[in-house]
């Protein structure tokens, strides 16, 4: 498949982006290219304008200090995030997480930026335009009335499918984000996605994704993600959890849950995360935390994966990575 036309700016600052962002109505910014490219030949999405914003090597950087914590740059690569001593040392969630996206010529090209930033997916939208007219209406993410995966829905129910979302929950991340008129804005990742599954992020056309930032964990802390896919590789996950927990006298001091492919966004399991702060951790806690998050997730189906299914590995994953962060 081709890609559509389109024109090519290449920016060589954040000023610059935003400024493009502003000036161009009909553009798009293109980072690792894994996500979007994909979508540009599909003709998912055809704009005027192309933006790479890969040319800008600051935001290249993972840097860590014990003080100031993990910075990442909007364009350090997955493979980069999953390889980095520090990350694996300190944020072993996150650099699970990374290194089990795709495929490694995908992880190479991809960015953490990219990854938040990616939408929803079904198996309707997700597919070519010649496959999609074959339709006389338009969903509900085309602009129009109907769902054709979950008949009779009245909003769009596609899936969120993104693997570092979760960890980055887990972990505490916040996310900076510049917006036209050059201003920085910090906010919790939690706070970056909308649960729609429509738009899943707040993100304006007009803003730029900077960095992402993680506190330095106290001590004591560990943490796990989890993937279930149908393949090894190259797939998304089926369910995906993530568990980030400090320990300190023998008690559960501080514990951050979340888990994606279950709706419409990454999920933070605050329920989960209650029934572990203040308690010691026994095997009989993590299955009461694990039933928790059974009972809290209402997921899709979708493909030949049930609901029912999903629930069930979902109470698996968030035991399973519970235990592993308390090891
Ligand atoms: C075969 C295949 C398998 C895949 N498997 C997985 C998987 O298992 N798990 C998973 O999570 N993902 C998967 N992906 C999706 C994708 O590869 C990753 O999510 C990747 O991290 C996207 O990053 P990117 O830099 O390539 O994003 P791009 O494709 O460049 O961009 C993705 C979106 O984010 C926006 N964007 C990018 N950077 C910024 C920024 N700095 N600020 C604001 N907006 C921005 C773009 O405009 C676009 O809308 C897969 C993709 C393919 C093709």
């Amino acid at each position: 498949m081709r890609l559509p036309k389109f024109e090519y700016l290449e920016p060589t600052n954040v000023k610059e982006i935003t400024s493009l962002l502003k000036k161009n109505a009909d553009a798009i910014l293109v980072a690792g290219g894994t996500d979007i490219l994909p979508k540009m030949k599909q003709r998912i999405v055809t704009p005027k304008f192309v933006i790479n914003v890969t040319k800008i090597e600051d935001l290249k950087k993972i840097e860590f200090g014990e003080k100031k914590g993990l910075i990442l740059g909007s364009l350090a690569t997955l493979d980069n995030i999953s390889k980095s001593k520090q990350v694996i040392e300190k944020f072993t969630a996150l650099a699970q997480a990374a290194g089990r996206i795709a495929s490694p010529q995908l992880r190479n090209m991809g960015t953490i930026g990219g990854n938040i930033s990616i939408e929803s997916m079904c198996m309707y939208f997700n597919q070519s335009h010649e496959w999609r007219k074959g339709r006389p209406h338009l969903c509900f993410k085309l602009g129009g009335d109907r769902c054709f995966v979950a008949k009779g829905s009245k909003e769009c129910l596609a899936l969120f499918q993104a693997d570092t979302p979760p960890a980055l929950i887990a972990l505490g991340a916040t996310v900076t984000i510049v917006g036209s008129t050059g201003k920085e804005k910090i906010i919790n990742i939690e706070d970056f996605y909308t649960q729609k599954s429509k738009k899943v992020n707040i993100l304006k056309p007009t803003d730029f994704v900077k960095q992402i930032h993680i506190p330095t964990p106290p001590k004591g802390t560990k943490s796990c993600y989890l993937k279930m896919a149908q393949r090894a590789a190259i797939d998304y996950p089926i369910a995906g959890a993530a568990a980030c927990i400090t320990i300190s006298g023998n008690k559960c001091k501080n514990a951050g849950i979340a888990v994606t492919s279950v709706g419409s966004g990454p999920l933070r399991l605050k329920e989960v995360e209650d029934i572990l702060i203040g308690n010691s951790i026994t095997d009989e806690l993590i299955a009461k935390a694990a039933d928790a998050a059974y009972e809290k997730i209402r997921p899709m189906p979708h493909f030949n994966i049930s609901a029912w299914y999903k629930r069930k590995l979902i109470r698996v994953l968030v035991k399973r990575s519970i235990k592993q962060a308390c090891i």
